[in-house]
C-alpha cells in the first residue's frame, strides 16, 4: 500500500490512559507494516480543557512504549505546524472559504436561544438540531446584529440526503443527513471546532488511514461532508472498538481508568503492555497470546480485529507482566531492579549477589514495584512470621518436629547445595511421617517468614548452611 500515512492526535487534557495509548499502538503498527509515516498530532484547540504539562507526558508515555512518530510538534516535518493552536489561521482561511462558496454561514443565535430550541425539541421528542435560523438571515437583520456587536460563529451548511463510508472495521456505515443540524466549523472567539479542524489538519497532512477510537464514528458524517466540500481526498477510516473497564463502563479518566504513567510507575514492561493492548479487539491467527512487537507488526489485520467492545482485564496484563519479567535477560532485569532496590534501602553493591536474588525472586514478580517486598527476605539477618496463620503454624509440634530433624540433617554436610536440601527433606519425611504442605510449609515460613516466594531448594544454596541453621534455630527459639 504506497504512502500510509497515519496520526495520533491526542488532546493534551491529562495523562494518556490505556484506551488512547491503544490507538496511537494502532497507528504505529498499522504504519510499521505498511512502511508509512506515523504522525504526532496536538489537538490543543480546546483551551478549557487544556492541561499544562500534558503534551510532554504523552511524549514521554509514548517514548516509553516505544511508539516513535516521524512528524510532530518536536521534530517538525513537511506538513506541519503539528500543534493545532499553531494552524488557527489555516482553519481560518478554509473557513472563509467554505462561506465565500455558500456551504457555510454567520449565525448569530445566542447560547441562550439555543438552549431554548433544544429543550423545545426534546420536549417535542425531537432530536435537539440547530433549526437553521440563522441560514438565510435576511439582510437588514444581519445588519441589525452586526451593529448590535454580536460575534457570529460560522455553520457548516448540512445538504439533504445521506452520507456513507466503510469503515475497515466495522463495514459500511451509513447516516441521513435530517438529523444533522448545521454544526458549528469556527467559534465566535475564532476557533475551530474539533470536526473542522480534524478535517482541514488530515487534509493537509495527508493523512491516508484515520484510525481511532469508535466515539468517533458519530463525528464522521459530519467531517465526510467538510471533506466533500472542500473536495478533499477522504481518507480511509478504521474506528476501533471502546474499552471497557471490568464494570463495563467505557475506559476513561472520569471512571478512574488507569493511565499509562501509572503503568510506568508501578514497573510494568513496555513491551508486556504493547503486547496487551495489541490483543484487545484483535488476535493473531496463530492464537498465541505472547506476541514479539515484530510479531505483531508482521500478523496484524484489521479484518481480524472484532467490532465489539474488548474489556480490559488487569488480572491477564499483570499475568503477562510476569511472563515477561521472567523472559527478562539477568542484564536487563537487573538494570530495571537496581534503582527499585537503591529507592528501598537495598545496598547493591555486590552485584553477583544481587543477580542471585534477583534470579530467585523473577519466579514470583509480577510487577517490578513487587520486587522490594520479596527481596526483603534476602536483606534481613532474621525474618519474622508475615502474619498470624503463619506464626501459628511454625508453632505447632507438628513443625517443631521437622524443624529438630532438619537441623539433624543439615548439620551433617558443611555446606548444602540444593540437592541436598532435598534430600535432606526426604529424610525428615521419612523420619517423622510428615508430608506435603505440612513438611515444606513450616522451614519456608521459618527461613523467609512468609507463605509464599521464590523456591526453596534455590534459596538454601543462597542462604548457605550457617544462615539456615540460624534462622531454624531462631524460630524454635534457642
Ligand atoms: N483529539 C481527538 C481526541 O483526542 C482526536 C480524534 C481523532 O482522532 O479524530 O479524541
Amino acid at each position: 500500500m504506497p504512502g500510509v500515512r497515519v496520526r495520533f492526535a491526542p488532546s493534551p487534557t491529562g495523562n494518556l490512559h490505556a484506551g488512547n495509548v491503544r490507538t496511537a499502538l494502532l497507528n504505529w503498527i498499522f504504519a510499521k507494516q505498511q512502511n508509512g509515516v506515523l504522525i504526532l498530532r496536538i489537538e490543543d484547540t480546546d483551551q478549557v480543557r487544556h492541561v499544562i504539562g500534558s503534551e510532554e507526558g504523552i511524549a514521554t508515555d509514548l517514548n516509553w512504549l516505544g511508539i516513535e512518530w516521524s512528524e510532530g510538534p518536536d521534530v517538525g516535518g513537511e506538513f506541519g505546524p503539528y500543534r493545532q493552536s499553531d494552524r488557527l489561521k489555516i482553519h481560518e482561511e478554509y473557513a472563509e472559504r467554505l462561506l465565500k462558496e455558500g456551504s457555510a454561514y454567520k449565525c448569530y443565535c445566542s447560547e441562550e436561544e439555543l438552549q431554548m430550541e433544544r429543550e423545545k425539541a426534546l420536549a417535542n421528542g425531537l432530536p435537539p438540531r440547530y433549526n437553521g435560523k440563522c441560514r438565510d438571515l435576511a439582510a437588514e437583520e444581519e445588519k441589525k446584529k452586526i451593529s448590535e456587536e454580536i460575534k457570529p460563529v460560522l455553520r457548516f451548511k448540512v445538504r439533504d440526503g445521506e452520507v456513507s463510508f466503510v469503515d475497515l472495521i466495522k463495514g459500511e456505515i451509513s447516516w441521513k443527513l435530517d438529523n444533522i443540524g448545521d454544526f458549528v466549523i469556527l467559534r465566535s472567539n475564532g476557533m475551530p471546532s474539533y470536526n473542522f479542524a480534524v478535517v482541514i489538519d488530515d487534509a493537509l497532512m495527508k493523512i491516508s488511514h484515520v484510525i481511532r477510537g469508535e466515539g468517533h464514528v458519530s463525528n464522521t458524517p459530519r467531517q465526510l461532508l467538510i471533506y466533500e466540500a472542500l473536495g478533499f481526498k477522504i481518507p480511509k477510516f478504521a474506528h476501533t472498538p471502546t474499552i471497557l473497564n471490568k464494570e463495563k463502563k467505557t475506559l476513561s479518566k472520569r471512571h478512574g481508568a488507569l493511565s499509562v504513567k501509572h503503568y510506568r510507575e508501578e514497573g510494568y514492561i513496555p513491551e508486556a503492555l504493547v503486547n496487551y493492548l495489541s490483543l484487545l479487539s484483535w488476535s493473531s491467527e496463530s492464537g498465541d497470546d505472547i506476541l514479539s512487537r515484530e510479531r505483531i507488526v508482521k500478523e496484524f489485520s484489521f479484518s481480524r480485529m472484532s467490532s465489539s467492545s474488548a474489556v480490559f482485564d488487569d488480572d491477564k496484563l499483570l499475568w503477562m507482566n510476569g511472563q515477561y519479567i521472567r523472559a527478562l535477560k539477568s542484564e536487563d532485569l537487573l538494570n530495571l531492579s537496581l534503582p527499585i532496590l537503591e529507592n528501598s534501602g537495598y545496598t547493591t553493591k555486590n552485584l553477583e549477589k544481587t543477580v542471585k536474588i534477583l534470579e530467585a525472586v523473577k519466579g514470583n514478580l509480577t510487577k517490578m514495584s513487587d520486587l522490594p517486598q520479596y527481596v526483603e527476605l534476602f536483606y534481613k539477618s532474621e525474618v519474622e512470621p508475615d502474619g498470624a496463620a503463619e506464626k501459628e503454624l511454625i508453632e505447632k509440634e507438628e513443625s517443631k518436629q521437622v524443624f529438630n530433624k532438619f537441623i539433624n540433617g543439615v548439620e551433617k554436610y558443611d555446606e548444602i547445595s540444593a540437592d541436598d536440601f532435598k534430600e535432606i527433606m526426604k529424610q525428615v519425611q521419612n523420619d517423622t511421617g510428615i508430608k506435603g504442605k505440612n513438611l515444606w510449609m513450616p522451614v519456608r515460613i521459618a527461613l523467609t517468614g512468609q507463605s509464599h516466594g521464590p523456591e526453596l531448594p534455590m534459596l538454601i544454596e543462597f542462604f548457605g548452611k550457617e544462615e539456615v541453621v540460624s534462622r531454624i534455630k531462631k524460630v524454635m527459639g534457642s
